[in-house]
């Protein structure tokens, strides 16, 4: 599943225990970050079946811990209930959504329908679940923003050895934007026919002055795109997969949900017993109050001195 699905469920299975802002976020995030291997960084091994070692080595991190367990393929997790094989949540709307898709092989032009019914199900209940929680894509880009949750994540990119400025790239527009595609069908589908062409273009041949134009490219290309493309048949397509998946997507996610509980009790348990309280909130409050006030002694000194004078 995607980044709103996954905060979505994690967050639900915490209702009314009691966590506070910074606890939140930092479920949030390690329950969004394993996707980062979708992008190339990092190995699925690390990001989507390790969580409990990740939690072993950092017992301080329980909910961050928690929103990558949640997430991964073992143990069990979302992702782990959406794609196996005959009762996964995929296979069970397949059929169906392929009838729909079929219809519409242009919106999908470049990947083959295995992978288009994967990601069209998955973008779907994404946009779903945005349309109907618009607090849910506030809290998650605000969760980005936090400069506390970069504590966790530099020690998640340690731990699957991806690039350690991972946690600098998090407070980005274009991340921001990009959850906020979710909101309604029509964005989701102008992000979706970003992405299908993204896709085309990494497929050209690449030389070193290609390689210069394309940061640049790819925003006007895609904005060019965008604006010529008539979206009308993007937006009919994830309209009908939508209005198949909406009888009983909540219903899937609330089983996944209850099958996790028992996660998340083993979760809370183990760190209590071998983390020690995480006080990096206070930790950097109070370096900043002994900064700030090194900073007016040394103002009132030189006033002083130049009083003198
Ligand atoms: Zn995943």
């Amino acid at each position: 599943m995607q980044s709103l699905t996954h905060a979505y469920m994690v967050l639900n299975l915490v209702r009314g225990d009691g966590l506070n802002r910074k606890q939140e976020n930092d479920l949030i995030l390690g329950s969004i970050i394993p996707d980062i291997s979708e992008l190339g960084w990092g190995k699925e091994k690390h990001t989507h079946r390790s969580g409990w070692d990740f939690l072993k080595a950092h017992p301080n991190y329980p909910d961050f811990s928690l929103g990558m367990i949640t997430h991964g393929e073992s143990p069990q997790g979302l992702d782990y209930y959406t794609h196996r094989s005959v009762t996964g949540y995929l296979a069970r709307k397949k059929k169906k959504v392929l009838e729909i898709i079929r219809r519409y092989p242009e919106c999908w032009a470049g990947l083959n329908e295995d992978a288009a019914v994967h990601k069209i199900i998955e973008f779907s209940v994404e946009s779903l679940i945005g349309e109907k929680n618009k607090w849910l894509i506030r809290k998650v880009n605000n969760a980005f923003r936090s400069r506390y949750v970069r504590r966790p994540v530099q020690s998640f990119s340690k731990f699957s050895k991806v690039n350690p400025n991972l946690c600098y790239a998090l407070d980005n527009e274009h991340l921001q934007g990009w959850f906020k595609s979710f909101k309604n069908t029509p964005t989701a589908a102008a992000l979706w026919l970003n992405l299908i062409s993204w896709r085309k273009l990494k497929g050209l041949p690449t030389d070193s002055l290609w390689n210069k134009l394309r940061l640049y490219l790819r925003f006007s290309y895609f904005y060019v795109l965008n604006i010529l493309t008539p979206k009308q048949r993007y937006i009919r397509m994830f309209t009908e997969v939508k209005q198949y998946l909406r009888k009983d997507y909540l219903k899937f996610l609330d089983k996944v949900e209850k099958k996790l509980i028992k996660t998340k009790i083993e979760v809370y348990t183990y760190a209590k017993e071998h983390g020690k309280e995480d006080d990096s909130a206070k930790r950097s409050f109070q370096q900043f109050w002994h900064r700030s006030r090194e900073k007016i002694r040394g103002r009132v000194a030189r006033l002083r001195h130049r009083q003198y004078r």
